[in-house]
């Protein structure tokens, strides 16, 4: 294979990178990145075969290990980054247990923002200290009230910019320099903003994990993940990988490297969709409250103007009248999809007290804020008009 003349050029902007980062061509020059669905790899000889086994010569082995498809997706996510390198995941939840299990152990210790993605407080709440490590859940976004939960054993900080589904805040810069005080790293879940919207290494963050399900492939049709940083870092994360298995699909890669191409265009068309829908939202009678954070009225307004270049596509509101007024909005949907994926260019309607954090106990959802009136929209890229008017059929 030939890497493309200039393949990763540095002095490329972003909308660039998107298309052409990390591309090889094959024998045949195809002009689009190929799909390699091949679980092994064959060695000229016994010589080649033991040195590739031993890592003395880089090369494809086994697609546990590698695949050139999932290379040149890895290698077009860390360019978007600004990563020094990226490791691909089966799915996003498995990006962010590789990340623990390839850099923690017995005895350390987690800081976690409370709103977190449900499968994530699921992780560090209840499975991960069977192992021995142990999650303090911050329940304000301050900044003092994650430098107070730290402790001598703390080895990660890990928060979600904006948090799902109430798009609360953090100041990612504030935090990592709390993270390296303590001698820890901070991890960003990405996943609401992606690479077009914000860039956390570029803020100080040591690891960006996402759920490439989401808006990396774009169009709702595979799951991934992926873990971005350091390669002293993503190493780890990879050796962990490699031997225990979570590796993302060549076919999976091939969907999100494309998808990747339409990135900046759809977060921005998305974003700018969003915002008009929750204008749009702040001015309905039925509702109580609007969480948006391109939005003034959202309390961390001048913040996430700072380190986001957009308000992103995720709009949540509470209406009056708790589960059973919020369920009429849903059951009244004809356009919107009622499904808790996002990150889809079809926009989709959730409510989460009752399915995302519906495993969470009454008592953690009510700390977490997320209310029986709330209502989670990941807008699409639909007609906000086309949009508005399924909404108010429901909202009455
Ligand atoms: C979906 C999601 C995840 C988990 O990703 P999967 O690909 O479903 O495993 C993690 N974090 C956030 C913010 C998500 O939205």
């Amino acid at each position: 294979m030939s890497v493309v003349e200039g393949g990763s050029d540095a002095a490329w902007s972003f909308d660039t990178l998107a298309v052409r980062a990390g591309q090889e061509r094959s024998q045949f020059n195809e002009h689009s990145e190929a799909l390699y669905l091949t679980s092994s790899f064959v060695f000229e000889n016994a010589a080649q075969a033991a040195a590739r086994f031993s890592g003395t010569e880089p090369g494809n082995v086994y697609a546990r290990f590698s695949n050139p498809t999932v290379s040149t997706m890895q290698e077009r996510l860390a360019a978007l980054e600004g990563a020094e390198a990226c490791i691909a995941t089966a799915t996003g939840m498995a990006a962010i247990l590789s990340t623990v299990m390839a850099l923690m152990k017995s005895g350390e210790h987690i800081v976690s923002s409370r709103s977190i993605f449900g499968a994530t407080q699921q992780l560090f709440g209840t499975i991960l200290p069977r192992f021995g490590v142990d999650t303090s859940f911050v329940d304000q976004g301050t900044v003092e009230a994650f430098r107070a939960a730290m402790r001598p054993t703390t080895r990660m900080v890990f928060i979600e910019t904006p948090s799902n589904p109430l798009t609360e805040v953090f100041d990612i810069a504030a935090l990592a320099r709390v993270a390296h005080e303590g001698g820890a790293l901070l991890a960003v879940d990405n996943c609401f903003c992606s690479p077009a919207l914000q860039r956390p290494l570029q803020m100080g963050a040591d690891l960006v994990i996402h759920s490439a399900t989401k808006y990396l492939d774009g169009q709702g049709r595979v799951l991934g993940g992926a873990v971005c940083g350091a390669k002293a870092l993503t190493e780890e994360v990879f050796k962990f990988l490699r031997t225990a298995g979570p590796t993302l699909s060549p076919f999976n890669a091939w969907v999100i490297l494309k998808g990747l191409e339409t990135l900046s265009v759809r977060m921005k068309a998305q974003s700018a969709n969003a915002l008009e829908l929750a204008q749009w939202l702040e001015a309905q009678p039925s509702v109580t409250r609007v969480f948006y954070p391109g939005l003034a009225s959202h309390p961390q307004h001048a913040l996430a103007m700072r380190q986001q270049a957009g308000g992103g596509a995720i709009v949540s509101f509470e209406v009056r009248g708790g589960r059973e007024a919020a369920w009429r909005v849903v059951d009244n949907c004809r356009l919107l999809s009622i499904t808790a994926n996002l990150g889809d260019t079809k926009t989709t309607i959730t409510h989460p007290a009752s399915t995302t954090h519906g495993r969470i106990s009454a008592e953690a959802r009510a700390a977490s804020g997320i209310g029986e009136g709330l209502l989670r929209i990941a807008v699409g890229l639909e007609a906000p008009a086309d949009l508005k008017s399924d909404l108010a059929r429901g909202l009455g």
